[in-house]
C-alpha cells in the first residue's frame, strides 16, 4: 500500500469544577502550545505523548500531518473561547488535511469549558464525522480521564497511562501509535468498551509503584493483555474534583473484533476496583498535629502535604493556609512553600533584593480556601520570567514558565511566589529559584502523590486536610450533579456498573 497519512494532535487538559477560576490560553501557552509543522520540532525530544507516538511513526514509513498540540495542566473550566478556538483549530487543520489513514489524540479525558461538561466526545464526534467511518481513531487519556461512551463510541483505540506518577507518558503515546499503525495495516480489528462504578477517590493512595491498593489491579490489566484476551486494558482512577453525571472509576478494554470481550474484561476490571475502594480512603492531619509531630522528629524535611492546593488537580497553588500554620507554630524552623500570588511579586520587584515589606500572600482566589497571611517579608531573590524545565512525568522535558517570581523569607521559611502556576512534579521551580527543598526541616508540597516519590526517604509525610479545591475529603464536598449513590459519599449500596 502506499504510504499511510497519519493525522497527530494533542489537546490536553484536567478540569476541575470546584474551582472557580476560568482558563485562558495563556495558560496553555505556559505549558506547551504548538501548531501544524511546529509540533515535531517542539515535541520530538520530550516525555509527552506526541513524543512517543513520533519516535514510531518515524521508524515507520508514515507521512505525519500534526494538527495541534497543547497541555493547559489542569484549573476550572477553559473558557469558551479558548477552547472553540482550539477545537476549531484542530478539526479545520483535519478537514483540510483531506484523506488520512488513521488519527492519533492524546487527550486527557477530563476536559471541560464553559458550557462543555465532555470536550473529548465532542472533539471525537466531530473527528469522526470528517474521517468517516472506518478510518481508526486512537486516543490515549491520563489516568485521571473521565471516559464518556462518546470517546469509546467515536475511537477503536483508547488507553490510559499505566503510571501514577505519570512518568510513562511517552510510552503511552508509543503504545497508542503502534496499536494504530496495526491497525491501518489490516493486522488488528480494535474495539473499545468501558465500564464505570458508581464511586470517586482520593489521588493519595493511588501510586502504581509498590505495593498499594493499585497493585492487584495492574497486575489483571498486565495479565488479559499477555494471556491474549485483549490488546489494551486501561484503569482509570478519575479526577475526583468533577461534579458531573457520569463520573466515576472506570475501566476501558480493546478487544480485537470482539466487543463482547472487550466488555467482560471491562467490567472484571472495575468490579476488582469496587472491591478495594476502601483502601484507597487516606488518614489526614491537621496542620497544627503534623507541624508538632514533625518537630518531634529528627531531621527533614517533614513533608506538609497540602493536597487541596493542588495545582496538577485544578487548584491556584495560592493557599497560604499551611504558611499560616507554620507562622505560629514553627516560626524558629527552617521551611519551604510555594504560593502563585503575582501582586506579591510585583511588590517584590518595587522593593528589590534585600528590601522589606508588608506583605499579604495568598488565598486571593477560591472563596472559603483560607485567609491571607499578612507578614512582614526580606526580598531575597527577584527573578524575572522565571522558567524551569520538568525532570520527569507527564512534562518531563518541557521547559514550563512560573512568570515573574520571588523568594520572600520570613525568618528561617522561604516563599517562593510566582506570578503563574505550575504542574507540579518535583523541586524543579525550588532549584530555579535557589532553595534547597531537601535541606528544610518542613517542606509544603501541593500535590497528592508525586511528593511520595520526589522526596522518598523523607522522615515523614503528612497529608493535610485543609480547604480547597483538590481536597482528599470527598465525603466533605457539596457535591450536586455528581450521581448518587457514589463512593465514599455513600456505601453499603447495591453498585450498578454502567456500561459503554
Ligand atoms: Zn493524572
Amino acid at each position: 500500500m502506499s504510504k499511510p497519512r497519519i493525522a497527530l494532535g494533542a489537546l490536553l487538559f484536567e478540569g476541575n469544577t470546584l474551582s472557580p477560576v476560568i482558563t485562558e490560553r495563556t495558560d496553555f501557552a505556559s505549558k506547551y502550545l504548538a501548531s501544524g509543522e511546529e509540533i515535531p520540532a517542539k515535541l520530538a525530544s520530550t516525555n509527552t505523548e506526541i513524543g512517543g507516538a513520533l519516535e514510531i511513526f518515524r521508524g515507520a514509513d508514515v507521512e505525519i500531518v500534526p494538527l495541534i498540540a497543547t497541555h493547559g495542566g489542569a484549573g476550572g473550566r477553559v473558557s469558551g473561547k479558548c477552547y472553540r478556538a482550539f477545537r476549531d483549530e484542530l478539526l479545520e487543520r483535519l478537514r483540510s488535511a483531506s484523506k488520512v489513514d488513521g488519527v492519533y489524540l492524546a487527550l486527557h479525558g477530563a476536559f471541560i469549558a464553559e458550557g462543555i461538561d465532555d470536550a473529548e466526545g465532542e472533539i471525537l464526534a466531530a473527528a469522526r464525522e470528517i474521517v468517516g467511518g472506518d478510518v481508526p481513531i486512537a486516543v490515549s487519556c491520563d489516568l485521571h480521564g473521565h471516559i464518556t461512551p462518546a470517546m469509546t463510541r467515536h475511537a477503536q483505540i483508547l488507553i490510559g497511562y499505566r503510571e501514577y506518577p505519570h512518568d510513562d507518558t511517552h510510552e503511552t503515546g508509543a503504545r497508542a501509535a503502534t496499536l494504530l499503525l496495526r491497525t491501518i495495516r489490516g493486522q488488528i480489528r480494535p474495539v473499545s468498551r468501558f465500564r464505570r462504578a458508581p464511586m470517586i477517590l482520593p489521588a493519595q493512595r493511588q501510586r502504581t509503584k509498590g505495593d498499594g491498593p493499585m497493585r492487584e489491579i495492574i497486575d489483571l490489566a498486565r495479565a488479559r493483555e499477555t494471556d491474549g484476551s485483549v490488546l489494551a486494558a486501561s484503569y482509570f482512577c478519575v479526577q475526583p474534583w468533577l461534579d458531573l453525571p457520569g463520573v466515576g472509576v472506570t475501566a476501558v478494554a480493546v478487544a480485537d473484533g470482539d466487543a463482547a470481550v472487550a466488555d467482560r474484561v471491562a467490567e472484571e476490571m472495575v468490579q476488582l476496583h469496587w472491591r478495594k475502594r476502601r483502601e484507597f480512603l487516606v488518614p489526614t492531619e491537621t496542620p497544627v498535629d503534623a507541624i508538632r509531630k514533625g518537630r518531634a522528629l529528627t531531621g527533614g524535611p517533614v513533608i506538609l502535604a497540602d493536597a487541596a492546593d493542588c495545582v496538577g488537580g485544578g487548584a491556584s497553588g495560592d493557599s497560604a493556609v499551611v504558611l499560616r500554620a507554620l507562622l505560629e507554630h514553627a516560626p524558629d524552623q527552617s521551611a519551604a512553600i510555594h504560593i502563585v500570588d503575582p501582586h506579591a511579586v510585583t511588590r517584590a520587584r518595587e522593593v528589590g533584593t534585600g528590601g522589606r515589606f508588608r506583605a499579604r500572600l495568598g488565598n486571593r482566589v477560591a472563596a472559603g480556601a483560607g485567609a491571607p497571611v499578612e507578614a512582614e517579608v526580606v526580598v531575597e531573590r527577584v527573578e524575572p520570567k522565571a522558567s524551569f524545565r520538568y525532570s520527569g512525568g507527564l512534562m518531563g522535558g518541557v521547559e514550563a514558565s512560573i512568570g515573574d517570581a520571588a523568594v520572600l523569607a520570613i525568618g528561617p521559611i522561604k516563599v517562593l511566589c510566582a506570578s503563574l502556576s505550575s504542574y507540579e512534579y518535583a523541586d524543579e521551580p525550588f532549584q530555579a529559584l535557589g532553595i534547597d527543598a531537601r535541606r528544610m526541616k518542613f517542606l509544603v508540597v501541593k500535590n497528592p502523590m508525586n511528593y511520595q516519590q520526589a522526596y522518598a526517604g523523607a522522615p515523614a509525610m503528612f497529608v493535610l486536610d485543609t480547604p480547597g479545591p483538590t481536597t482528599c475529603n470527598l465525603a466533605a464536598v457539596a457535591w450536586r450533579r455528581l450521581d448518587r449513590p457514589c463512593f465514599p459519599m455513600e456505601d453499603g449500596f447495591e453498585p450498578v456498573f454502567a456500561a459503554g
